[in-house]
């Protein structure tokens, strides 16, 4: 029941955030309806036959929440907790998204509700063959991308794209993104989001008049996400004195020693708690999020700042890296404090725009470099940022209104353009 309600809060929550922005820009109840509502839910079920030669069935879901401005676009988790719900929010951020970064991208999402940690590799290969299997109809380089999210990796994409590619009798690189440089990844896509946050910490702290040299970090997760970004934060002589994962934190003042512990943490056996090095005091999650320091950046999960310990909350700025890391109390608590929370929706886009550059290349059958890769990402960040900047200042609104203002605008010009779904009768 704790996990429904915190599921519940999740989609609510982006819905929430949604109708007070549509508010703000003046928008009609029906000029924006479609955007409450994903266009497709799909739930199947996953069996499969388990190593000691059981059957056990998974469900999954795949959610396309608006196809206006393009294909659908959006990751795929693995998490017990993952649920319809949980899903259908994620798919609405991915449409907002990547409006925000202005691709030609709608939004959708996927998961199964499995623990990955749980089940052998062997599983693991025939969960997402099977998943993909059944989700089979409604993906497509022209229909729906997936890509990884929480728990799947390039790898897990390689298994995506050689089933989809055995049913349609062809190599088809570009229905997944995020997949092995080897068979039509992109150089820079798994470092993409993680250095994406970074750009964004960066030209806030500006922003914001902090100065990033006498500055400390916190950052909440150490996977894909917020383990690059705390690795080119470090490499760039940042001071990170506070990182966590699931089973707790660590903590430095004088900054912790990144490398060393992503080392530690790259055997996946291995998890903070059990750190144990004499350079670095133990905290607790919840004292991690609270931790003195400039820069919080939440990369792990939803739902992490709330009303709980919004108060508390120590840091001068928060990037949000993690997908609806705050809650709307915590959002609101954070605005009376005058501190300011970049959002999901801008800050960690990285990954969704190196993943079209993926498909760019996938439909042009060239590859780019990284540096190409890298200023690309970069002048379309800043770009994002900017046109967020400049409807909060015009609009004198939070940063997430903001982004959320500047993405309805793009998909319901979109909608209008393309007749509306009022003019389908
Ligand atoms: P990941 O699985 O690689 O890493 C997740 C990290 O969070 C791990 O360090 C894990 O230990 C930690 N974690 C899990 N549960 C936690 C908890 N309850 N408390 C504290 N830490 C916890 O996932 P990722 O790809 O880095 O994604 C992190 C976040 O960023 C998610 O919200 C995801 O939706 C979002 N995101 C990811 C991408 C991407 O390209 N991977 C893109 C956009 C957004």
């Amino acid at each position: 029941m704790a996990n429904e309600t915190k599921k519940y809060n999740a989609f609510d929550n982006t819905i929430r955030v949604l109708d007070d922005a549509a508010k703000k820009l003046g928008l009609k109840d029906e000029e924006y309806a479609t955007l409450r509502y994903p266009e497709r839910e799909l739930i199947v079920s996953v069996p499969v036959k388990m190593d000691n030669g059981e059957l056990k069935v998974f469900e999954g879901y795949r959610v396309q929440h608006n196809s206006a401005r393009g294909p659908y676009k959006g990751g795929l988790r693995y998490h017990p907790d993952t649920d319809l719900n949980e899903v259908k929010a994620l798919a609405a951020m991915m449409s907002f998204k990547c409006a925000v970064a202005n691709i030609p991208f709608g939004g959708a999402k996927g998961g199964i509700n499995v623990d990955p940690s749980k089940v052998s590799r062997d599983e693991l290969i025939r969960i997402t063959r099977r998943y993909t299997m059944r989700v089979l109809p409604i993906i497509g380089p022209d229909q729906d991308i997936p890509a990884p999210d929480v728990n799947t990796n390039g790898e897990v994409m390689g298994w995506i794209m050689d089933t989809y590619s055995m049913f349609k009798g062809h190599a088809v690189p570009g229905v997944v993104t995020g997949k092995p440089l080897e068979i039509g990844g992109s150089i820079g896509r798994p470092e993409a989001t993680g250095r994406g946050v970074t750009i964004i910490v960066y030209q806030s702290m500006k922003d914001y008049g902090m100065d990033p040299e006498k500055s400390t970090f916190a950052i909440q997760g150490m996977g894909n996400v917020g383990g690059t970004a705390a690795g080119i934060l470090y490499n760039d002589g940042r001071k990170i004195v506070a990182v966590g994962d699931w089973s707790g934190a660590v903590y430095n003042e004088n900054g912790l020693d990144i490398p060393a512990i992503r080392k530690y943490l790259s055997d996946r056996r291995n998890c903070l708690a059990k750190y144990d090095s004499a350079d670095v005091k133990h905290l607790t999650n919840a004292e991690l999020l609270t931790v003195k320091c400039d820069v919080l950046i939440p990369a792990a999960m939803e739902n992490q700042l709330t009303a709980d310990n919004a108060g508390q909350v120590q840091a001068k700025l928060v990037v949000e890296a993690a997908n609806g890391p705050t809650t709307i109390e915590a959002d609101k608590i954070f605005a009376e404090r005058g501190l300011p929370v970049v959002p999901d929706i801008l800050a960690n886009i990285g990954g969704v725009v190196v993943s079209y550059f993926e498909w760019v290349q996938n439909i042009q059958s060239m590859a780019w470099d990284l540096d190409q890769v890298n200023e690309t990402l970069k002048k379309i960040m800043l770009r994002a940022y900017a046109d967020v900047k400049n409807m909060s200042v015009d609009k004198k609104v939070t940063m997430r209104e903001a982004a959320y203002m500047v993405a309805i605008n793009r998909i319901c010009t979109a909608g209008k353009l393309r007749g509306g779904p009022i003019s389908m009768g």
